[in-house]
């Protein structure tokens, strides 16, 4: 053991002992040697502040995949990345690891007529046919939950739908009912709601601004129209497609060479979502800032990747790398495993950071892993950290149950040690307007953030190597 060593489990004991489980801030810094404590001077609270604040201000509008606002926040990872010194680590030598997708947005204007020509009223439309549909005559009546019953339907039928759902998961049982309703023979749907139902909200979202076709992938029209009104058995009808775009979608990646001949082939992975679900048509605030989520992780990616490039230079590579599309259902990490730009096999560890802004009752500073059992990561940083003071643990509930829910899951799946590291709970700001940054408790955030970079030294080093746990 060195003598810095030997300090450092000394101020740990003294401190479990007398005062709280984690250092202060100021312990942490006192104690360590001159390259690392200057290392983790970059990680302070003004540091943290200023990056959150803009990643989850109202001007870059929620980070919505796909949106003007996600790609201001992809340049500014990427200029951050440069900033540090970070080599580019993406397509072409730039720090962007690109996808086109296929983008719709639906028209806003549908014609709906009795035969004798006069318009219905309409709330808008939930799908639209990939060609123009235009359509005259009969209007048949199905009862949507007695579909089993049905063989088969002709032309355009109309029912209702309800559902306690909401937003994805609503639309994803409707689209297995159109679905369903296609095969049967139907043309169109006619759904009977209100101008106030979630149905509308929808409408008018999927009209505002484009989406991913993956969102609504019907073939057939959906025309939302008033339950209360007295609708004909003949109409004609005249819908426009959807509006289709190709956007490039970017995940942002750079990497700190490591130094040894060997272990530089290989590196530790830290990873964040830098998208959230950007604005709604609602009244009030419709901006989903996503501060905690996931805009905290990125921030502590960006933090790391300053320490790392005040640190001594590690032995191992160390790669930083932010997703799109993790709420559309971890869509940037999928492309980025199905085409790496950096060889998965040589991926020892990634460390995927989600939702640290928000302390859990008695955890403050404190980070919790899922997947705990997967591999021994979790204990080997906890027990780098602990020589600092900080504690990373098994959560009794979240470990296990938020294993396959963020971007750690598409690497893990590929054979890859992955774990998302967390610090809160699923707090009733989550996936709300209210995710604010002013909400942060911002030394907590900070202490994390600390914890991360001491806890993964020894890994950076090539003093430990992180391995799958046998089942
Ligand atoms: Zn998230």
């Amino acid at each position: 053991m060195t003598q810095s060593q030997l300090r450092f489990a000394l101020q740990a004991i003294l401190v479990s002992a007398f005062v709280a489980p984690c250092w202060s801030q100021e312990t942490q810094i006192a104690f360590g040697p001159p390259e690392t404590k200057k290392a983790i001077e970059q990680i302070n609270e003004a540091s943290v502040t200023g990056t959150i604040a803009f990643l989850a201000s109202d001007e870059l509008g929620g980070r919505g995949t796909g949106s003007v606002e996600f790609n201001i926040a992809a340049a500014y990872v990427a200029s951050r990345f440069r900033a540090a010194g970070l080599k580019p680590a993406g397509d072409e030598e730039s720090y962007y690891h690109t996808t086109n997708r296929v983008q719709k947005k639906l028209p806003s204007k549908v014609t709906v007529k009795d035969a004798n020509g006069k318009s219905l009223p309409t709330f808008g439309l939930l799908a639209s046919a990939p060609e123009r549909f235009e359509y005259n005559g009969e209007v048949a009546t199905v009862d949507v939950a007695k579909l089993d019953e049905v063989e088969k339907v002709s032309g355009v039928v109309c029912g209702s739908f309800d559902t306690t759902a909401k937003g994805s998961r609503a639309m994803s049982q409707l689209t297995r009912v159109v679905q369903r309703l296609e095969t049967l023979g139907a043309k169109a749907l006619l759904l009977k709601t209100s101008s106030d139902s979630d149905w509308t909200t929808l409408a008018d979202q999927m009209a505002s601004k484009p989406f991913l076709d993956s969102r609504s992938p019907l073939n057939i029209p959906v025309v939302l129209v008033s339950a209360d009104a007295e609708l004909p058995t003949a109409m004609s009808m005249d819908i426009p497609p959807a509006i289709r775009v190709e956007q490039p979608m970017r995940n942002v990646i750079g990497v700190i060479p490591g130094t040894d001949a060997e272990l530089s082939k290989e590196c530790m992975l830290f990873t964040a979502h830098l998208d959230h679900l950007g604005t709604m048509t609602h009244t009030g605030d419709n901006i989903y800032n996503g501060a905690d989520d996931d805009a905290s992780g990125v921030t502590a990616v960006l933090t790391l990747a300053d320490a790392f490039a005040n640190a001594p230079a590690p032995k191992r590579s160390i790669v930083f790398m932010t997703f799109w599309g993790e709420e559309s259902g971890l869509l940037g990490s999928r492309e980025f495993v199905a085409r790496p730009t950096w060889p998965l096999e040589r991926i020892c560890a990634n460390i995927n950071i989600e939702m640290i802004g928000r302390p859990e009752d008695g955890a403050r500073g404190k980070i919790w892993v899922t997947g705990w059992n997967e591999s021994d990561l979790g204990k080997q940083m906890h027990e780098a950290a602990h020589a600092w003071g900080g504690v990373i643990f098994e959560h009794p509930k979240f470990s296990a149950m938020l294993y396959r829910s963020s971007d750690n899951w598409s690497f893990a799946q590929s054979g890859v040690i992955a774990h998302s590291f967390s610090a809160g709970s699923l707090h009733s700001d989550y996936h709300k307007p209210d995710d604010e940054w002013d909400r942060l408790e911002i030394p907590h955030m900070t202490q994390v953030i600390r914890n991360l970079f001491v806890g993964a030294l020894p890994i950076a080093s090539g003093e430990v190597t992180p391995k799958k746990i046998a089942k």
